[in-house]
């Protein structure tokens, strides 16, 4: 498990900065609750702002779930193993892509599918 406690500790790092901004986000929304703006130019752009602060937060929370779903696999002893196959991914992929759990191979077959 060693090998892999640079991965781990970006992982860590990103799972951190991902938590701050999802708490960000909620704490600027939070507007939604309240009434809104009288004037209807003002009311487009607060809908607007919370469409992409929405956006924002979900594709947080996505990789929020990647990221604990490799920790997992990192504490279980059987990160970097393609789930399809069983085959060690090289560390060179895991270090571009630390979420991945297929090998090269099953990735290619799963993008032609
Ligand atoms: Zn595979």
């Amino acid at each position: 498990m060693k090998k892999y406690a640079a991965i781990r500790q970006q992982l860590l790092i990103r799972r951190e900065a991902l938590n701050k901004r999802i708490n960000q986000l909620s704490n600027s929304a939070r507007h939604i609750d309240e009434p809104l703006t009288a004037d209807f130019a003002e009311q487009a752009v607060e809908r607007q702002n919370d469409e992409v602060l929405e956006a924002l937060g979900e594709a947080g929370r996505q990789e929020l779930i990647q990221i604990n779903y490799a920790l997992a696999h990192l504490e279980a002893g059987d990160y970097g193993i393609c789930d399809s196959c069983g085959a060690t991914i090289p560390p060179a992929r895991l270090e571009v892509l630390p979420f991945s759990d297929l090998c090269v191979t099953c990735a290619e077959k799963q993008a032609i599918d």
